[in-house]
């Protein structure tokens, strides 16, 4: 779990009102969940057998209620679970569809290393209770956009169908009869899950057994016509904007609430931590936490990964500096300076005050001043002297450019000058 930092924070909450403005243009909807919810909803959700609920959720046992009665509960390791929740609670599909998305920290006792962490936050989009291809097409040009708009490059889309539960069905036959013919060259995860999970064998990372799997049966080739034609139309509209993707017949997602269409963002630039989003389409997963049925897709980006891949293509994000620094010889004057700062703050500058951060020793030297104005990377120091303050007036100095011009600007007009502080104009 990580300690965010404000060298770090800057350039989350830059890529958070990225996200905030794309959604807005999207028409989705923000949403605020717990983070704790009953452990039975990713039992139910997720699926028993699969990464998460076997062996990465943290769960506990809540203090006993006046009848003895604890309830199960768990740190969300995701948040479609949650939300799907929330959203047959307050009957949000009464009047239609919904667009909602999400941002938050999530919870997963995995192994820590680079770009897979235990606390780690994700960002999601989902709509419910939409069927078309349109809306899958839709969530893809999303995440889409957002890459292009903060400047990530080298994302591959990946895309594959799971189909519909008879499809599935068909082809778990064929997989177990081959996997059963090959059983000596399983590992143990896959022999546990021969019969409980066989389609996640084939998302095995274990390298001896690529080749095993890379022959298997795929699923791709059990899609009957109606599965077909979603996946076609989806890939029809990625083209028509010119958003390029390859198929990728072993993606399965670790969730087993996916069908249809499913699809992951992926890079070569994090080793092996190389999905930065993934999701896809989940007709049953609704009605299979007591909703009345309705059709759903969706799709969670890493936050850190994704920052990190910013990071390692070298893609600059703003730095948060104020726009001007206020230096302040005389403490006297605090009364007269704090009253000036304010009236800038409220006209939309930002200001740092000059604050000694020892007890009884006065304001500080100018020369003191002057390196931490230039150390907080303002744009401008004002100059609150005594000369100047004699005639209700404050030096503003450029501290950026090279000629460091200043000028005194009268405390009573502030209005009519603050703008001229800001780093925005
Ligand atoms: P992986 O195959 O890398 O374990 P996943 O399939 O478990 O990923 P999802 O549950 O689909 O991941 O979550 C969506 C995204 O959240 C991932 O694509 C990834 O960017 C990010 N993510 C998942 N687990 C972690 C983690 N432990 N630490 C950091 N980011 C994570
Ligand atoms: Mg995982």
């Amino acid at each position: 779990m990580n300690d965010i930092l404000p060298s770090e924070s800057a350039k989350w909450e830059w890529l958070e009102d990225k996200v905030r403005n794309l959604m807005a243009r999207f028409a989705y909807r923000n949403t605020r969940l717990p983070i704790v919810e009953s452990t039975a909803l990713f039992v139910r959700g997720l699926g028993e057998v699969t990464d998460i609920v076997e062996k990465e959720m943290y769960s506990f046992e809540d203090r006993a209620d006046k009848h003895g009665q604890a309830e199960h509960l768990t740190l969300r390791p995701e948040g479609t679970a949650g939300l799907v929740r929330a959203v047959v609670e307050h009957n949000m599909l009464y009047e239609g569809g919904k667009r909602l998305y999400y941002m938050g920290p999530m919870f997963r006792r995995e192994k820590p290393q680079r770009g897979r962490y235990r606390q780690f936050h994700q960002i999601g989009a989902e709509a419910l209770g939409f069927p078309g291809a349109e809306v899958d097409a839709e969530l893809i040009l999303l995440a889409h956009s957002l890459w292009q708009e903060i400047g990530l490059q080298n994302v591959e889309l990946q895309l594959n169908s799971l189909g519909q539960p008879e499809e599935r069905k068909a082809h778990r036959a064929a997989l177990i009869e081959y996997l059963e013919k090959n059983v000596d060259q399983l590992d143990e995860d896959a022999r546990r899950r021969l019969y409980s999970n066989p389609l996640r064998i084939l998302d095995t990372k274990n390298p001896a057994m690529q080749d095993l799997v890379n022959a298997a049966p795929r699923l791709f080739d059990f899609l009957g016509e109606a599965s077909l034609k979603h996946f076609d139309a989806v890939k029809a509209i990625l083209d028509a904007n010119g958003v390029k993707w390859t198929l990728n017949t072993r993606l399965v997602r670790g969730m087993d609430y996916y069908n249809l269409t499913v699809f992951e963002f992926v890079t070569t630039q994090l080793g092996s931590q190389g999905t930065i989003c993934g999701g896809g389409r989940y007709d049953y997963l609704i009605e299979q936490v007591g909703g009345k049925p309705a059709p759903a897709v969706g799709w969670a980006l890493g936050v850190e990964r994704v920052l990190e891949l910013l990071k390692e293509q070298e893609q600059s994000t703003p730095d948060l500096v104020p726009d001007a620094y206020a230096i302040v010889p005389d403490a006297g004057t605090l009364p007269t300076v704090m009253a000036a700062l304010q009236t800038l703050r409220v006209a939309g500058v930002s200001v740092q005050m000059h604050t000694p951060t020892t007890a009884g020793e006065g304001m500080g030297s100018m020369k003191s001043q002057f390196k931490k104005a230039d150390a907080s990377g303002a744009r401008f120091g004002l100059i609150f002297g005594a000369d100047e303050m004699a005639r209700g007036a404050v030096t503003v100095k450029s501290l950026r450019d090279g000629d460091g011009q200043q000028v005194e600007q009268q405390l009573a007009s502030i209005d009519q000058w603050a703008a001229t502080l800001r780093v925005a104009g």
